[in-house]
């Protein structure tokens, strides 16, 4: 079989921008380009500041992850441009700036609609990955949900659920870009192709590199606890989980299903089997099966998260603080007690004199140089470390 190399323009075509057309601003909202053009003919160009924060966030969440900066600093990277921004990872509320761009507006405002679509939705995933994987608690949390977005998303919605605080996701692109082994189990295709639950286990087994985890599906044909049972006597210590995709039409009562495969894998000497489910999971859900499930498996909820509303504003202009009604204007520092976790929102040209929080810590700034003149100032740090600094915050914040 040939495969179609890339898009030649004619024919059917995968509906994608470039990254070279991504810089050049062609996803941009329209209303730029003619922004752009008139301050060109006009000579209206000046240096300003602009900052990115969110009002309010999504439903019910207290609090959002900060992600999407690597990509942005991609974007920007050679632009006469020097940026501040939060440590990527960062858990920050609402009000609280997490980027500020200072350069001559006419630079960078093709690229608002671009940096702000890298922002919004990453921070949207990590901070869906990151509420699951706060529920889950030790339990493994992996995202399941490349199927659910745009392909060429896949990478970006992976890392985004990882560096939010899942444990491992499925899609390949995504795993090379992160440096980890791709995760998961089996689909009911082959066990439909094979026939039997058990017959798909033994193959599955025979063919799959042994450090794979033999996590079965047990929701294809048959009663999920006699299919447990069933795989567990026949693959007995090699069975390392089973897996429940049961679909919503015959859950019934799925914590009190699974609390029953629970009791008799166990009365049968069958501890180790771990029970993993998948299928419309989320934070909530996680919560309802804590007591009974090993693993989950988040697909659509993470994936297809609500975006962070990000806005970016003029915050400055030739120096002077000046903002549109509802934004307070001037440049910002964010300062964090890394003890009490308590926040606040300085205007950077006062003098902070007292770094003592009143629980005893030092507050300490979160907003950093990160771009200097179209130069990146640091390597990024790698998914693992600001998973890692994600994971950190969590137990300091609600859900
Ligand atoms: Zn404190």
């Amino acid at each position: 079989m040939q495969i179609k190399s890339d898009n030649e323009g004619v024919g059917p075509q995968l509906h994608i921008a470039t990254p070279l057309e991504i810089r050049a601003g062609k996803t941009t909202d329209i209303y730029f380009v003619r922004t752009h053009e008139i301050i060109e003919k006009k000579g209206l160009d000046r240096p300003v500041k602009a900052e990115f924060i969110a009002k309010g966030f999504h439903d019910d969440w207290k609090w959002a992850v900060f992600c999407g900066l690597e990509e942005i600093l991609s974007l920007v990277e050679g632009m006469p441009l020097t940026i501040r921004a939060l440590p990527e990872g960062t858990v920050f509320s609402s009000y609280e700036p997490v980027m500020e761009i200072e350069g001559n507006y006419k630079d960078f405002c093709l690229l608002e609609t671009a940096i702000l679509g890298l922002m919004c939705q990453s921070s949207g995933v990590a901070t869906k990955a990151a509420r699951c994987k706060k529920a889950a608690e030790e339990r493994p949390v992996l995202s399941f949900g490349a199927r659910r977005v745009h392909p060429s998303l896949t990478p970006m919605v992976d890392r985004s659920a990882y560096i939010g605080g899942c444990d491992g996701i499925s899609a390949v692109k995504g795993a090379e870009l992160l440096g980890i082994k791709p995760t998961g189990t089996m689909p009911h295709a082959l066990i439909l192709l094979i026939g039997d639950t058990v017959k798909a286990a033994q193959a599955f087994d025979e063919v799959v590199e042994p450090d794979v985890g033999r996590v079965v599906l047990i929701d294809t044909f048959n009663d999920e606890k006699f299919e447990a049972l069933r795989l567990a006597e026949a693959l007995k210590e090699k069975l390392y989980g089973i897996r429940l995709d049961t679909p919503s039409s015959r859950r019934g009562n799925l914590p009190r299903m699974i609390e029953e495969i629970r009791w008799e894998l166990d009365i049968r000497g069958f501890s180790h089997v771990k029970i993993f489910v998948s299928g419309g999971m989320d934070e909530y859900k996680i919560l309802d099966l804590n007591p009974y499930v090993d693993a989950y498996g988040v697909g659509t909820s993470i994936s297809n998260a609500p975006v962070v509303d990000f806005s970016m504003d003029i915050i400055e202009i030739s120096g002077q603080a000046v903002a549109k009604k509802g934004k307070m204007s001037g440049s910002k520092q964010l300062y964090r007690c890394p003890k009490c976790f308590k926040d606040q929102v300085v205007y950077l040209k006062k003098d902070i004199d007292d770094l003592s929080c009143e629980c005893g810590g030092v507050i300490e700034p979160l907003l950093t140089p990160v771009m200097t003149g179209g130069r990146i100032l640091n390597s990024a740090p790698s998914p693992k470390k600001i998973r890692e600094y994600v994971l950190s915050q969590l137990e300091h914040f609600e859900m």
